[in-house]
């Protein structure tokens, strides 16, 4: 089985197991994130922040996006450009408008992101060894191949599972954060 097919497998697998879990227990976990998040010092640190915005079972990032403009930091936010992300500064979530893949992305009106400290990536699964699975594509891959910024991977911990087919272009994460634990890959 090529690797494609093996990723292809994996994904499928793992969103049907995402999807299905209940919005209760979504929010639930989505908090549980949040307050785990916050104690990573990489993020707390962090002044810009790219953070995404929440389509389908994917960790609800509300909180933490409200939680970062009240600190006064950086909230970054990407919109999708020749099939690129690319991130701007959205100073309040009015600044936004539903987009590609009806997502919510930043207004023209946002400035161009300048500098960033810290990823928060969408998971669609994920290994302890730090390799991602994202909806194939390759967008984040692409993205943080350009920088080097903290890059935490939101995922509920039944996302984890023992491997994932790793490829040269497949950019490794550096924490993992779930309901349950905080996982620094070394
Ligand atoms: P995902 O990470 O979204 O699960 P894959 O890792 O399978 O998806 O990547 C999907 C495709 O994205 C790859 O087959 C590759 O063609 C493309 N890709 C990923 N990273 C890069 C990169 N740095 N440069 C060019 N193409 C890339
Ligand atoms: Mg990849």
């Amino acid at each position: 089985m090529s690797v494609n097919t093996q990723k292809a497998a994996l994904r499928k697998h793992l969103l049907e197991k995402r999807d299905a879990t209940s919005a209760e227990l979504r929010e639930i976990s989505s908090e549980k994130i949040h307050q785990n998040l916050k104690k990573i010092s990489a993020y707390t640190n962090s002044q810009n922040i790219a953070c995404y915005f929440p389509i389908g079972s994917e960790i609800n990032t509300n909180d933490i996006m409200l939680d970062i403009l009240g600190q006064n930091k950086n909230l970054l936010l990407p919109r999708i450009t020749n099939d690129n992300l690319q991130f701007f500064v959205v100073s309040n979530l009015e600044k936004l408008e539903k987009g590609n893949f009806e997502i919510m992305e930043p207004k023209d009106s946002c400035k161009k992101a300048e500098k960033i400290d810290c990823v928060l990536i969408p998971t669609v699964g994920v290994s302890k060894s730090g390799v991602r699975l994202g909806y194939g594509k390759g967008y984040y891959d692409r993205f943080l191949s350009l920088i080097d910024a903290v890059k935490i991977s939101l995922t509920y911990s039944k996302q984890i599972v023992k491997s994932i087919p790793n490829e040269p272009h497949d950019v490794k994460i550096d924490w993992i954060v779930t309901e349950d634990e905080n996982v620094k890959i070394s």
